[in-house]
């Protein structure tokens, strides 16, 4: 877990000059900012003996394990409920729910962190059952990214140097294959212990701003579908080639290109797919808040369904957990509600919610607003007034 930080036991040193870091994965290679040619190691950088447990402050409502089979064959997933509450309630305490998440998985909920933790540890009955057990890391950790850090400094290095409210626990620089080498960028990915990002990162007296991170579009290598890896898939073997139930390598009609996903002629690994542009898209644009719903709205061009009543209720609950404490404030702008609302009769002040979250025009305007305050690159403060400008802005 620690990286290939093997062999070098080079304490960091707080000057900013790059220096050889010993241990594998280094490539030579210029870095193009005076600190060429040097060698350079830009695996990632893990917290030494990190293991993923709840932390002891985590404010959740319920504390989720994961568990698959380490027999691979075993499908925990289909297992019978029976099966599964018989030795969960008798063997475990604190277990409050099991869930099915997919074939290989299901979720354990826990109602505290330490019984979580604990059951992590319990190898007595994770081995017994041929178990393994984790944490998902969306629980308790939060990637983000900071951009523009010279290439010449080490995750290593910021992993010691940088700061943050929350624990830093891994650094990763993402890098670029240039030929046979891998030549490093100026973004970095940052892991927080937190499952929210902190507004900036500190690097001595500078300050990086901190931007979600969009991880890569999943694609399944046995299908080609999206979204899941080929471990857990349940279609067919396709050609990447040709679409037929064959793998690519026995493809007997290499000249037919045939898309699975569109039919087109590409291969279906193709970013030139018009499907795999789409969901690269609705990724892209899960960034930020209100990712839920839009990606609802992209994928099947459908309406919002409205909410039901009773879940509006409530003048705390968030329609949509993490867009509420951003959208509280520009939906407390009442002009832009009613001009968008103004085929309709002005409804009481619960049903203007409901409307709102319904509304892909007003969403939309909300989205882009959070996004450009996301991505605003001056320093200038952002004020109630300056979101209230943006937001108005968006609305026209
Ligand atoms: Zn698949
Ligand atoms: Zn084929
Ligand atoms: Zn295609």
């Amino acid at each position: 877990m620690v990286g290939n930080e093997g062999g070098g036991d080079n304490p960091p040193t707080s000057h900013k000059r790059p220096r050889p870091e010993a241990g594998g994965g280094g490539t030579e290679m210029d870095c193009g900012d005076g600190g060429g040619g040097e060698r350079f190691d830009y695996s990632p950088y893990i917290k030494p003996d990190y293991k993923r447990l709840y932390p002891e402050n985590a404010t959740y409502t319920e504390f989720k394990v994961f568990i698959e089979a380490t027999n691979n064959k075993d499908r925990v997933g289909n297992k019978s409920p029976i099966y599964l509450n018989h030795i969960f309630s008798s063997e475990i305490k604190g277990v409050t729910a099991i869930q099915r998440i997919n074939a290989n998985k299901i979720a354990v909920i826990f109602k505290q962190y330490n019984t979580a933790n604990n059951f992590i540890n319990n190898t007595t009955f994770l081995n017994k059952h041929e178990f393994k057990a984790f944490i998902p890391a969306a629980q308790i950790e939060k990637t983000g990214i900071i951009r523009f850090v010279p290439a010449n400094i080490s995750n290593r290095e910021l992993y010691t140097k940088l700061s943050s409210i929350y624990e830093i626990i891994a650094i990763r620089r993402f890098t670029k294959k240039v030929g046979q080498q891998r030549v490093p960028l100026q973004t970095v990915s940052i892991t927080f212990l937190s499952n929210i990002l902190p507004d900036n990162v500190q690097y001595d007296l500078f300050s990086y701003r901190v931007f979600e991170y969009v991880p890569p579009l999943q694609q399944c290598f046995r299908c080609f579908k999206f979204n899941h890896s080929a471990r857990i898939c349940n279609g067919k073997q396709r050609c990447s080639i040709c679409g037929g139930e064959h793998l690519y390598k026995e493809c007997d009609k290499p000249t037919e290109i045939c898309c699975v996903n569109c039919s087109g002629p590409h291969l279906a690994i193709s970013r030139l797919c018009p499907i795999k542009m789409k969901k690269i898209l609705e990724k892209k644009n899960k960034i930020t808040y209100a990712s839920a719903t839009m990606t609802k709205q992209l994928n099947n061009d459908i309406e919002f369904p409205p909410l039901s009543p009773p879940k509006i209720d409530s003048v705390h609950k968030p329609v949509n957990k993490p867009v509420h404490a951003f959208v509280n404030k520009p939906v407390s702008v009442n002009k832009p509600v009613h001009n968008v609302n103004k085929s309709k009769v002005v409804p009481p002040k619960e049903d203007i919610k409901a409307q709102i979250v319904a509304n892909n025009d007003v969403l939309m305007a909300l989205v882009q607003t959070l996004v450009e305050l996301g991505n605003k690159g001056d320093n200038t403060p952002t004020t109630m007034n300056s979101i209230r400008e943006a937001l108005l802005k968006n609305f026209k």
